[in-house]
């Protein structure tokens, strides 16, 4: 690699911006030469957040980080200057946050009469601790595409600890069982504090405030050329020595068609797939649209990619099926305290230290978390934001004779409300916007090794991948983490870096401690 090399990365999300700050650190290579081609108005893809008090906030999701975890993530981080604090970088502010802002959820589960449930109990039987064991020691190879169900009995999807751990990670019981296996090894500290969350990290705001923007303005100030509303819709390519060379990029710019040579040292990331692929946005008035990845286009390039090249994966093992991947969040704006002080006492914990409150028995499966005040940037006092979701938006609500797919946000307040037994006069201010996401646990459906590509797929000369739907040993997806990972792993391996990439935490060391760790946490 030579430094009049340049580098195209498709897509501008989470991965791609990381990348671009791996390049220049610690690949030395200059911000110009490197171009974020990113088909939406804005960057940061998945991690959005955006809006104010008169049309109401909105962001698809809030994000739970950890430091126990989250190695790539930090290591980025401690390189990225806060934008408000003079000084410090990101990590330095919300580790700062986090000590003063503690995470100890006092109703993290809610039952049909309102009841906080005691959640200190897993409520495992005996069973089920065996069955857990065998799956948390099975192997990925031999579990192939088999889905959680195939090793768990029915009594354990109503344990204590299904409840908080399938909403805390958004698990459907269809999900790959690989998936759920790397979430219990790479979350097993979190057994010990799943109901309180204790182990959770928030950002200061919202993650497109605290994680976006502050890289996207050091990437900025290096001379990163960031380029939004531009849609790569095919690659040229040829075969070399035979190797996978990309040679070009056609792009659609502001309704224009633009091809981009690619020359020889030259290299291309693609974030293959998203799982806020053809989201859309309600209102008070009107529930999302329907899409599907025919309105969006989002999965075609993979698609035409991985035809004829098994070693760039099988989409369609993740988008095939928007019935076991589709969910709906929703923001709420109110602009009177009420709400807040209702839920504050009712849950007992101020805004910012409580998680996730679930509605164990609600038919959508909802959950809603009050977010640390203010949660945007440019959020006045006064007025108050917080998220939430629900696992199961195709079924009919307790509270709203209808599925919440059908819902608008009034609609969605209703049934809330109904949960909480609160009066509608509390969210009289409200303006709920609901979020329709087709492909949002796409990343959890069953699949057999070989369905990802490696971030730098085997015969690739320039050519490397970027997203949730790579294959990185003994990771976990839906985490900012895994598209973190992916980035330092294709920039380090393509640029020939040597620095070392920080190890996935082990778990426990030994075969012999780790099997008594998982003893313990399936007490
Ligand atoms: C509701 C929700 C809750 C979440 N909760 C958590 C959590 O608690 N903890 C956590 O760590 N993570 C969480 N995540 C996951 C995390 O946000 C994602 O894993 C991460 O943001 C994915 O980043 P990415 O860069 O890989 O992909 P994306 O953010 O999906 O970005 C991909 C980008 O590429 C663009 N693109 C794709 N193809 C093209 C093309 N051909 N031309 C141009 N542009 C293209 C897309 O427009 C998109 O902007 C959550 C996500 C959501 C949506």
């Amino acid at each position: 690699m030579h430094s009049n090399s340049k580098a195209y990365l498709v897509g501008g999300g989470i991965g791609s911006l990381a990348a671009a700050a791996f390049m220049v650190r610690d690949g030395h290579l200059p911000g110009a030469n490197i171009s974020i081609l990113e088909a939406a108005p804005v960057l940061g893809g998945s991690l959005d957040g955006a809006g104010d008090p008169a049309s109401g906030y909105s962001m698809r999701g809030g994000r739970m980080l950890t430091t126990d975890n989250y190695e790539c993530t930090w290591d980025l981080y401690k390189s990225i200057p806060s934008l408000s604090h003079q000084g410090k970088t990101v990590f330095d502010e919300t580790v700062e946050f986090n000590e003063q802002h503690k995470s100890n959820a006092m109703a993290r589960l809610v039952d049909r009469r309102r009841a906080k449930v005691p959640v200190t109990s897993m409520g495992f039987s005996m069973q089920d601790r065996m069955e857990l064991l065998k799956l948390s020691q099975a192997d990925e190879d031999a579990m192939g595409a088999s889905r959680i169900t195939d090793w768990l009995s029915p009594g354990f999807f109503e344990t204590e600890f299904w409840y908080m751990w399938s909403t805390t990670f958004a698990f459907q019981p269809w999900h790959s069982a690989v998936e759920f296996k790397r979430y219990l090894l790479r979350f097993l500290l979190e057994f010990s504090r799943i109901e309180t969350l204790a182990g959770v990290k928030r950002t200061i705001y919202n993650q497109y405030d605290s994680l976006v923007l502050p890289l996207q303005t050091w990437l900025k100030a290096q001379g990163v050329r960031l380029v939004t509303d531009c849609k790569v819709t095919d690659l040229d390519h040829k075969t070399e020595a035979g190797k996978f060379v990309v040679t070009g990029l056609h792009c659609t710019r502001q309704d224009k068609s633009e091809t981009v040579a690619v020359n020889d040292g030259d290299l291309v990331f693609l974030q293959n797939g998203s799982m806020t692929d053809a989201s859309s946005l309600g209102s008070m008035t009107s529930a999302p649209a329907p899409l599907t990845k025919e309105d969006s286009g989002g999965w075609t390039l993979w698609e035409k990619l991985a035809e004829g090249h098994p070693e760039f994966g099988n989409p369609a093992a993740f988008n095939r099926s928007i019935a076991q991947s589709c969910w709906e969040s929703f923001t709420v704006t109110l602009k009177n305290p009420d709400f807040f002080d209702d839920m504050t006492g009712f849950s007992g914990n101020e805004p910012g230290t409580g998680g996730l409150v679930t509605f164990k028995d609600s038919n959508w499966l909802m959950s809603i978390v009050l977010a640390h005040q203010p949660h945007f940037l440019n959020q006045p006092a006064g007025v108050q934001v917080f998220w939430g979701y629900s696992l199961f938006p195709d079924r009919v609500g307790n509270f709203v004779p209808k599925p919440m797919a059908e819902c608008n946000g009034a609609e969605i307040l209703r049934e809330l409300c109904g949960h909480l037994r609160f009066d509608l006069d509390t969210v009289a201010t409200a303006n709920c916007i609901p979020c329709r996401m087709p492909y949002i646990t796409s990343m959890f459906m069953p699949r057999v090794r070989g369905d990802r590509p490696l971030p730098v797929p085997r015969g690739s000369k320039n050519l490397a991948f970027i997203s949730q739907f790579v294959e990185i040993p003994d990771d976990t997806v839906f985490t900012v983490e895994y598209s973190v990972r992916a980035a330092q792993m294709a920039v380090y391996q393509l640029l020939g870096i040597e620095r070392d990439i920080p190890p996935v935490t082990p778990h426990d060391k030994s075969p012999r401690t780790k099997f008594e760790a998982l003893i313990k946490a399936f007490k």
